[in-house]
């Protein structure tokens, strides 16, 4: 049977880490995989996918042998250097209706729900220290083309009898916020901002405390597939009944997956502490905010005072070759500084002190796709969390235990397991000269847009391509 070649990540420098990691001591502290072994279920990936997965199976099945093999530390993924941002599946009611029905829809969005309580306990019983502070989700418009951008979601959930989000106005959001640039939207109220890298750092003690080995430093490079499963790493071999791919936007390598998975950047700064200002302009918890532009603008206050401000740059990687730009872009940041100084004027004079970026793995429906390989029924995947993980993640966690350890649940049967009823991509190089001039064309929209001014035909329409 032929092999399966992984493209692993290249690793980021210690300078070009996001703040979060910088600031938490995420570095490697297991030992790379050396010589044979082996286990019964393989979990390629020390991100939130692969440590809740093997959380998730431990739980259940507590003497099941499970090996995590990580290119680089747990973390160093798009967990240890997203926004921080904490909301529900709500806010995607509307896909996930249209693709899994509103049954699953509503199990899953609750099930996420769930998971925000779950992170909650485990910072409340001293479990994982995470800075997590449920003090809101704010969904913002700030140019009318942003407005009701919330409205399905909205509307479903008032039709189910969820009272998941409320309305607010111009007032609230600059009572809230400090900034008038956002003047309407609406609010999750449990939901809010963790610290990402001290997440995954929690989730790999927890791992490593139930017994789950962890090797770190460790690129698997080949998958030789069979009823026993090889893992090929650099100096090592791991033999297993089962494998879970939870490698996230770098399993676009694998040809299988790539018509299904398309990778894009996203851009966050981080500046000095600036608590004073901060708390003069009257931001001073910690929601998490976000506009409704394409490519959205999503910022935090950390406990100290550093604004965290992202922003998806809508960068491609032709062929999904993720290179280094994809850990830090070496523009310093500049895009989102202008963006950060139009929100907010008044941290002009206040210095940005990192800049980082990292790969979003993007499915056609906006949605994570779990199965296994057309061949391989033992090989698993999890994949295309479109930038919003953290709640999800762990719900991911139970699709995936319940999928290799054959359970027949509301879990391994709900409706984002299999890749059939994924829309497939357009080829390479079509994929990549395409996304190209569309995120050109969103650009220029939101740019438009933001000064409320109509957009010409030609970039309304390429824009409107955009899966
Ligand atoms: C810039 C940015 C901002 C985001 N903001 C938010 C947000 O505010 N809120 C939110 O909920 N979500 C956000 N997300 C999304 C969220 O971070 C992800 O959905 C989540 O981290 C996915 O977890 P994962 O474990 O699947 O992926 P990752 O954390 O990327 O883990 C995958 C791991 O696989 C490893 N790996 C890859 N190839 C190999 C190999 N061959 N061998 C061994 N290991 C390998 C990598 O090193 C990596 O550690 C953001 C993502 C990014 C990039």
């Amino acid at each position: 049977m032929s092999s399966i070649k992984m493209r692993p990540p290249v690793t980021a420098a210690k300078e070009d880490r996001s703040f979060w990691l910088q600031s938490t001591n995420a570095d490697a502290i297991t030992v790379p995989l050396q010589g044979r072994a082996e286990c019964d279920v393989a979990i390629v990936g020390g991100g939130y996918t692969g440590l809740w997965t093997a959380l998730r199976i431990k739980e259940q099945a507590p003497d099941t042998r499970i090996t995590i093999l990580e290119a680089d530390f747990c973390g160093s993924g798009a967990s240890g250097r997203n926004g921080g941002q904490v909301h529900s599946w709500f806010a995607e009611i509307d896909l996930l209706c249209d693709l899994v029905g509103h049954d699953d829809a509503l199990m899953l969005c609750r099930a996420t729900t769930d998971a925000i309580e779950e992170l909650k306990v485990l910072q409340d019983s001293g479990t994982i220290d995470m800075d997590l502070r449920l003090d809101g989700w704010l969904w913002t418009a700030s140019s009318t083309a942003q407005e009701g951008a919330w409205s399905k979601a909205y509307d479903i959930c008032r039709t189910l009898g969820e009272g998941r989000f409320r309305n607010v106005n111009g007032a609230d959001i600059l009572q809230r916020t400090g900034s008038a640039a956002s003047y309407t939207g609406i609010v999750e109220d449990k939901a809010g901002t963790v610290q990402p890298a001290k997440l995954a750092v929690g989730l790999r003690q927890l791992a490593l405390s139930k017994g789950i080995a962890i090797h770190e430093q460790t690129p698997v490079v080949e998958i030789m597939p069979g009823q026993s499963t090889e893992l090929r790493t650099a100096k090592g071999i791991l033999s297993c009944e089962k494998v879970v791919l939870a490698a996230n936007a770098w399993l676009s390598a694998i040809p299988e997956l790539h018509p299904y998975l398309y990778v894009v950047s996203s851009q966050i700064i981080a500046t000095a502490p600036a608590a004073d200002i901060l708390d003069e302009i009257g931001w001073v918890d910690g929601a998490s905010i976000c506009d409704a532009q394409h490519h959205v603008l999503y910022y935090q206050r950390t406990p100290s005072g550093q604004v965290i401000f992202g922003r998806g740059t809508g960068a491609i990687a032709y062929q999904d070759r993720i290179d280094s730009s994809f850990n830090r872009s070496g523009d310093n940041g500049l895009d989102n500084i202008r963006e950060l100084h139009r929100v907010y004027p008044q941290l002009k004079s206040v210095a940005v002190q990192y800049d980082w970026s990292g790969p979003i793995d993007c499915t056609a429906q906006h949605l994570p796709v779990f199965d296994h390989l057309r061949d391989h029924p033992n090989i698993f995947y999890a994949m295309g969390f479109n930038g919003t993980g953290i709640a999800q993640t762990p719900v991911a966690g139970r699709i995936m235990a319940s999928l290799i350890l054959g359970h027949d649940d509301k879990w391994s049967k709900c409706g984002l397991v299999g890749i059939d009823r994924r829309t497939k991509l357009p080829p390479e190089p079509l994929r990549y000269v395409g996304a190209k001039i569309v995120r050109r064309a969103i650009r220029r929209k939101n740019d438009a847009e933001i000064l409320n001014q109509k957009p010409d035909r030609i970039t309304r329409f390429l824009a409107s391509l955009a899966p």
